[in-house]
């Protein structure tokens, strides 16, 4: 179905903010296109001796205003119009925060829970080598992705080094601290939608404290983003994980949340709240709604359903173009997700520095310079939707296509 098709929606966006700019035609064509795709088979010895071949892919979609960064996922459900989709949103990501990266992602097909670690590991040395041309600190910069963690990371910067000859911690993110990842780096994308939440609440004159908010998904981000919220004393009414999930409208104790996950691996083993479904969560009467799961949650089926007066995009599309358009008429303020998770980049981006640089930034000075960041990007935004009238996604997009088509235009074309 084209509503669900990635790479129709990540170009549907395109196309609406190239008209609403007045976008060059030379260069809207440009960045329609990937600049490179490669796709690689991985053969594989499994445990019992025989040879298992996967398929990988990595897709650089621009390099124009740096190396390329993004994550790498691995998942039955992979395809290369995702991977396509999700490299050209890390260009608009890196963009919209003006670090200097274009965009890039990796994925490979395959279901990391009916895998070894030994298989894993086998799995990802085999496939950097297949990409290693086209990999590296100058060049594209990999990072964690759905099922893809730090000793991942860590076995990345293992086959690069060792194919160079030398230790290279400028090739990935997200790697272990002993081997050179950054402080902050964990909690980085939670602390970032927390900054745009709380950006958001000042704009529109709001009282911190008195909003109810509703997450849905409890991982690195909804889970990391329940606890920091409760910390600032916010109330938290509802949580969900793929299992289901719990609701107290007199507010949730996140951590006792986090204690139940861990117990029986759900935060439906939580007992101090009524178990409901995603589908009941997003239509909670909440003020605030964080999609923090995966793609397509909101849809043009549920999106008259939602309750929330704000919506902060976490998870990466996390609702559909159709959706997106209703959610607007009802007057649903919204942040995107090239704005609001764009936390996670920015930090990956100052591992990257502290690895060439080979100094170090205390966990304090990453969150303030991340803070940084968040905050002037959210601002820039805010100013163009003022001044444009345009919603928080379209003046997003028009930041972030504007940056890399200014980038394109004054580089020129070679030869
Ligand atoms: P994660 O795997 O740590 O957590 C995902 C959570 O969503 C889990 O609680 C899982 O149970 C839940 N979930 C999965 N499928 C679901 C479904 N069908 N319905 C309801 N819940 C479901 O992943 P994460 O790193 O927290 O990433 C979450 C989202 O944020 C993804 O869209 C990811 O691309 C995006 N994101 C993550 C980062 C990062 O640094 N981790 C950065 C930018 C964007």
């Amino acid at each position: 179905m084209r509503e669900f098709n990635p790479w129709y929606m990540a170009l549907k966006h395109l196309d609406e903010v190239a008209e609403k700019i007045n976008l060059d035609p030379n260069i809207h064509n440009i960045l329609k296109k990937p600049k490179r795709i490669l796709t690689v088979s991985i053969p594989i010895r499994m445990d019992d001796g025989r040879i298992e071949v996967f398929t990988g892919f990595r897709v650089q979609h621009n390099i124009t205003r740096g190396p390329a960064k993004g994550g790498i996922r691995y998942h039955p459900q992979v395809t290369l119009d995702e991977i396509k989709a999700l490299a050209m949103l890390m260009t608009w990501k890196c963009a919209v925060v003006g670090i200097p990266y274009g965009g890039a992602k990796g994925g490979i097909i395959c279901d990391p829970k009916r895998l070894s670690s030994g298989e894993i590991e086998r799995l990802t040395r085999r496939y950097i080598s297949e990409i290693i041309s086209i990999i590296g600190p100058e060049k594209d910069i990999p990072a964690p992705d759905i099922n893809t963690n730090p000793q991942i990371m860590a076995w990345i910067m293992d086959t690069y080094s060792m194919d160079k000859g030398y230790s290279v911690p400028g090739v990935v993110t997200g790697k272990p601290i002993s081997i050179g990842g950054s402080l902050g780096r964990n909690t980085a994308t939670a602390r970032g939608v927390m900054f745009a939440l709380m950006n958001t609440i000042k704009k529109l004159n709001l009282n911190f404290s008195q909003q109810k908010i509703a997450i849905q998904g409890f991982g690195n981000v909804g889970g990391n983003l329940a606890r920091i919220l409760q910390k600032e004393n916010c109330k938290i009414i509802a949580v969900s994980d793929i299992k289901g999930g719990i609701y107290n409208p007199k507010g949730l104790d996140c951590f006792k949340v986090s204690e139940a996950l861990e117990k029986t691996g759900s935060v439906t083993g939580f007992n101090n709240g009524e178990q409901i479904t995603n589908k009941e969560l997003l239509s909670l009467n909440c003020d605030i709604l964080v999609p923090a799961a995966i793609e397509n949650q909101i849809t043009k089926e549920n999106a008259d359903k939602v309750r929330a007066k704000i919506i902060i995009e976490a998870a990466n599309a996390p609702i559909t173009p159709e959706a997106d358009k209703i959610l607007n008429e009802k007057g649903i303020f919204i942040v995107p997700d090239i704005l609001a998770n764009a936390g996670g980049v920015t930090v990956s981006y100052f591992e990257w520095v502290q690895g060439l640089q080979s100094y170090f930034w205390t966990e304090r000075e990453v969150n303030l310079k991340l803070r940084d960041i968040m905050e002037k990007a959210f601002e820039n935004v805010w100013r163009i939707s003022q001044e444009r009238k345009v919603d928080m996604r379209m003046a997003a997009y028009i930041l972030a296509v504007s940056r890399v088509a200014e980038a394109t235009r004054i580089r020129g074309l070679y030869p």
